[in-house]
């Protein structure tokens, strides 16, 4: 199969794009990336770092970083979906991942069965972390 330059290109700039929305300010060793799926479509990430290092990448860390990678940095509101049989809530680290960029979020969370939970991320992290003394405290 023939490589198309343009298709080359198209996936640097994407990664390049990417590296614009990389949120690295604490090693300042920003990162883009640009995958390029078998249908053609271009999914780009940054990294995303966080004032606590080490988080893994949840559903909704992952749902942060990808909004991050496209310079999407404020949110309202995030919902969880699991096969729990009671709504579940984001672990600690992906409360600490949304605390950095929405302290105030709404979070909902649903089950397939139709049950469901709403917190404020204010309740269930109610001491964040923070690494600037003006933010995450109460
Ligand atoms: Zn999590």
């Amino acid at each position: 199969m023939k490589r198309d330059s343009r298709q080359d290109a198209s996936l640097r700039e994407a990664a390049l794009r990417a590296l614009e929305n990389a949120y690295a300010p604490y090693s300042n060793f920003r990162v883009g990336a640009a995958l390029r799926t078998r249908s053609g479509e271009l999914i780009t990430g940054c990294n995303v770092e966080n004032s606590v290092n080490g988080l893994a990448m949840c559903a909704e860390t992952l749902a942060v970083a990808s909004a991050v990678s496209q310079g999407l940095t404020e949110f309202d509101e995030i919902a969880i979906a699991t096969e729990d049989s009671e709504p579940t809530p984001p672990c600690g680290a992906c409360r600490q991942v949304l605390n950095e960029f929405a302290p105030n979020i709404k979070i909902s969370s649903y089950t397939r069965e139709g049950k469901e939970a709403t917190w404020t991320l204010q309740e269930l992290l109610p001491y964040a972390f923070a690494l600037n003394p003006s933010r995450g405290r109460v």
